[in-house]
């Protein structure tokens, strides 16, 4: 039996990981869940996959969850970051699944890496902003990372075995590797008149044609800073250069990326956009287990069609390609201030074209500093939360 820590558990990703879990109970155990302040799909989480312990990092929740919970029940709730931390490094733990939205996932997920743990990663903030120490640190400890992010989990699929045990420090072109192709949608507002941008909705904005996500993850999907935090997080995983990695819009959503090979083949994976698949092939790999997702009908597919970013109508993208070109310096920051901006846009405060404003000026500011430590990242990130809100601020005042 393998036991599991669900980070995020009830989110988007921990929902859909929770089902995979139940469909294998006889191998998986949602030992430990971990959210932020929903208590009840906490509660109804622990009713049905009982775990032994329910961690709410908001503190007053976890007070609201322990009431709620029957005095027969044995699950432990706690809370504070000094519990999260020996959770995810418990001896009873055999994998993370890192699906807190933000940065907010980066400590925990970071501190399951150092402990060696096997890490499904969802999160892609935690490498957008640490990559580097990140990767590090997984080859010091010797932690697997497998990723989920759908693209990265194809692009993982499409990889050769000796490069798929190489993570972070891989040579593709020394195994015929010529490019990445990391697809996208395009999100919602792929075909839009760009001049109606301005008047774009956080309700529109959150309704992806082809995925269900949280409303953070969505918003990013409809600017495509979301293709742009994907850039980035391939760039620490598969160790690929600018050339050897490129965008590719894709509407269909069902091929989730691909390889190119030196010598002519492209190597896709292929399936319904749902994410209990890349869920399913990490909590299993190199295994395959059931995962509930129905099969792929190419019959009712059709036509798959292709084309390049513009980077007009997703200026966004190209800030993040930009950062990463930068440095880490710049992806902190850019992560930082886009979170604050995708909050202002959703709270009503700003326009969606405001997001691409906001990052813009704080990148702008990035100045090259010393990140030798996960602290001097989150220092960073702090400062650059209060100049997106500076920024912010400045736009509030104009209207
Ligand atoms: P979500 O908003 O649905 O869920 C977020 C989860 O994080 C919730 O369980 C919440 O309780 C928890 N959380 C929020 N703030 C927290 C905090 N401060 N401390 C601890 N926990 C906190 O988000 P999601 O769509 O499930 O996305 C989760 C992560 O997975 C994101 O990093 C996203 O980029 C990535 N991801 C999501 C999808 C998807 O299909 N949803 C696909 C690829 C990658
Ligand atoms: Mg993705």
């Amino acid at each position: 039996m393998e036991n599991l820590v669900v980070l995020g558990a009830t989110g988007s990703i921990g929902t859909n990981t929770l089902d995979v879990v139940g469909r294998n109970a006889e191998k998986f155990y949602a030992h430990t869940l971990v959210a932020n302040t929903n208590v009840e799909k906490m509660l109804a989480l622990c009713v049905k996959h009982k775990p032994k312990i329910a961690h709410m990092v908001c503190e007053a929740s976890a007070l609201k969850l322990q009431k709620r919970l029957t005095s027969s029940s044995d699950i432990e709730v706690t809370t504070g970051v000094d519990n999260l931390i020996a959770h995810v490094t418990s001896n009873s733990i055999d994998t993370v699944m890192a699906a807190i939205v933000g940065a907010a996932g980066l400590i925990p997920t970071y501190e399951a890496v150092k402990a060696g743990k096997k890490i499904l990663l969802a999160n892609k903030e935690s490498l957008v902003m640490s990559g580097r120490l990140f990767m590090e640190a997984a080859r010091a400890s010797g932690s697997v990372i497998l990723p989920v992010d759908s693209e990265h989990n194809a692009i993982f699929q499409c990889l050769p075995e000796q490069v798929q045990s190489e993570l972070g420090h891989c040579n593709l072109a020394s195994h015929g590797i010529s490019h990445v192709l990391l697809t996208g949608s395009g999100g919602p507002f792929l075909t839009r008149e760009i001049s109606t941008f301005t008047d774009i909705t956080p309700e529109q904005a959150c309704k992806h044609p082809n995925w269900s996500m949280g409303q953070k993850i969505s918003v990013d999907s409809a600017t495509m800073m979301n293709k742009g935090l994907e850039y980035i997080e391939a760039k620490w995983l598969f160790n690929t250069s600018p050339k050897q990695l490129q965008v590719v819009i894709h509407p269909q959503s069902v091929i989730h990326s691909m390889v190119q090979y030196r010598d002519g083949s492209v190597v896709a994976q292929m399936g319904n956009p749902d994410m209990r698949t890349p869920i399913a092939h990490c909590l299993s790999y190199p295994k395959r287990i059931s995962s509930g997702v129905e099969p792929l009908d190419f019959f009712k597919v059709g036509q798959l069609s292709f084309s390049e970013p513009d980077y007009e109508r997703f200026p966004c993208l190209k800030l993040a390609i930009e950062a990463c070109e930068q440095g880490q310096e710049a992806t902190t920051v850019l992560n930082a201030a886009n979170e604050i901006a995708v909050a202002a846009f959703l709270e009503n405060k700003i326009a969606f074209t405001d997001i691409a404003k906001v990052n813009q000026a704080c990148m702008s500011g990035v100045v090259k500093s010393q990140l030798d430590t996960i602290g001097d990242i989150i220092e960073l990130d702090i400062e650059a939360r209060i100049m997106a809100q500076a920024e912010i601020d400045k736009l509030l005042k104009g209207h």
